[in-house]
């Protein structure tokens, strides 16, 4: 039964399926908070070496990355759980922790891989309204029951690019009893520039039941390997461990992940140009009149003032590939991701004539 209530994910399609529906082709995808500058390149030539070593199973546990990782972050290697994508570790968590009955709150909207996993576990979403953009914090509290087992919370927060700040942080966790485990997903932290923001690391390895996730999807530009990772108390990693599958982190994603974490230049460049490139928009559309949102993440909404669905059709028809917040509750919205300049010029060329088209 429970499984009946879960509608499956529909992630963005593909340029390729779009431009065929539409008869289009040469666009421009900023729907899905990838990196325009794609994959580090340490990380390209790391996965070609692996390639010899293909007939091999994996490590299993990741031995190599999950040493690297946690000597980056300043923690135990027990403390780091390596996921296929970190949605796999959030469909541990809730495999691992939750039982049918048990409840999880979370923010709505929110990523929606938090309620799908929640379902999947026979277990029920709590959802808590963004406030003005933001996580209202203490409704979040406010919603926990004796029946709480997870609380999910996105920081910086997909779609908005809101944060959560530390005070804030802090504040929340003191009113979380301990049966609950606070889930901190930090998907986009790299880009966030804001001295304020929680960080998260700072209370996943003590006593409190705290997970970090993180990804190499976006700042790293790997979404395509699926490598991601929890940082948490070895306890709560234990747990995941009799869950997870034996070689979920394939060879290429360890060999390419581990490479990543030793492209600096790469993860400095990419992190330049996102923050530049989302100025650049946020001036172009200020002179065009338009109401916009600046985030912390590598992403920003937008307020067309018309039907979003409507207004992501007709700038596909310009070629250009946006992301309709129309399902996420916000029916007025598009989200962007930031790209390149030659990109984000596109897309605000492509903007102007379909605004002035629409409204
Ligand atoms: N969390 C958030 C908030 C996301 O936006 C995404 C990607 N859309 C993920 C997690 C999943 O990332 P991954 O590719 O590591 O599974």
């Amino acid at each position: 039964d429970y499984i009946q209530a879960i509608q499956a994910y529909k992630p963005g399609k593909p340029i390729e399926e779009l431009e065929r529906e539409y008869g289009i082709s040469g666009s421009v995808k900023l729907a899905s908070n990838e990196n325009p500058l794609g994959p580090s390149p340490l990380a390209v030539d790391a996965m070609h070496v692996a390639m010899d070593k293909l007939h091999r199973y994996p490590d299993g546990r990741g031995y190599a990355l999950v040493e690297k990782i946690a000597r980056k972050l300043g923690v135990a290697p027990g403390n780091v759980v390596l996921g296929n994508g970190s949605d796999e570790i959030i469909g541990m968590l809730t495999r691992a922790l939750m039982q049918p009955g048990d409840e999880a709150v979370m923010t709505a909207p929110s990523f929606l891989m938090y309620e799908i996993m929640v379902r999947s576990a026979g277990a029920l979403p709590v959802f808590v309204p963004l406030k003005s953009l933001f996580v209202d914090l203490d409704q979040m509290a406010a919603q926990i029951t004796e029946k709480t087992r997870m609380i999910f919370l996105n920081n910086p927060v997909n779609p908005t690019g809101t944060i959560i700040t530390r005070s804030e942080f802090e504040k929340f966790l003191g009113k979380v009893p301990d049966q609950a485990v606070v889930v901190i997903d930090e998907a986009y932290i790299e880009f966030a520039a804001d001295p304020d923001c929680a960080d998260g690391l700072a209370y996943c390895t003590g006593q409190r039941p705290v997970v970090v996730l993180r990804t190499f999807s976006k700042a790293y530009g790997l979404a395509g390997i699926r490598i991601g990772y929890g940082v948490m108390p070895e306890e709560l990693a234990g747990w995941l461990h009799r869950v997870r599958q034996p070689f979920n982190a394939n060879a290429l994603a360890q060999a390419g992940a581990c490479a990543a974490l030793d492209d600096d230049a790469f993860m400095e460049k990419t992190v330049r140009l996102v923050r530049g490139e989302l100025e650049f928009m946020y001036a172009a559309l200020e002179h065009m009149g338009v109401n916009y949102f600046p985030s912390e993440a590598n992403f920003f909404l937008i307020d067309v003032k018309c039907d979003a669905d409507a207004f992501f059709e007709a700038m596909l028809r310009q070629g250009v590939i946006v992301r309709s917040m129309v399902s996420y509750g916000y029916p007025e919205y598009i989200r962007i991701s930031a790209g390149t300049r030659e990109e984000n010029q596109r897309f605000l060329d492509a903007f102007e004539k379909v605004i002035n088209q629409m409204q």
